[in-house]
């Protein structure tokens, strides 16, 4: 594993996964969602951190969005009407 793999915050290590987001493998949290939670709050059911400019490693609060699960979902299929590439439902967090 390379280094730049492994993020260092908030007390814990977020390591690059396949899937291409950053997890904790204590607490098995997203990384995204820490950081929007440490800056904002709790994130409320049914919403997703969103990954503005599309990169999932760009963990920066200023790339993070809250959008709700169904916006999300809405704006990644306008944006590519053949469905959003390498959009995972069960992760939906892109
Ligand atoms: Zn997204």
């Amino acid at each position: 594993m390379k280094k730049k793999d492994i993020v260092r915050a908030y007390g814990d290590k977020f390591y690059l996964r396949n899937h291409g987001y950053y997890s904790s493998n204590i607490t098995g949290r997203y990384l995204h969602r820490v950081v929007w939670e440490e800056n904002n709050g709790e994130i409320a059911d049914g919403f997703i951190v969103h990954h503005i400019d599309g990169d999932t490693k760009n963990n920066n609060i200023s790339n993070l969005a809250l959008m709700s699960k169904s916006d999300h979902m809405k704006m990644h299929y306008a944006e590519n009407s053949g469905g959003l590439r390498g959009y995972n439902e069960s992760i939906s967090i892109r």
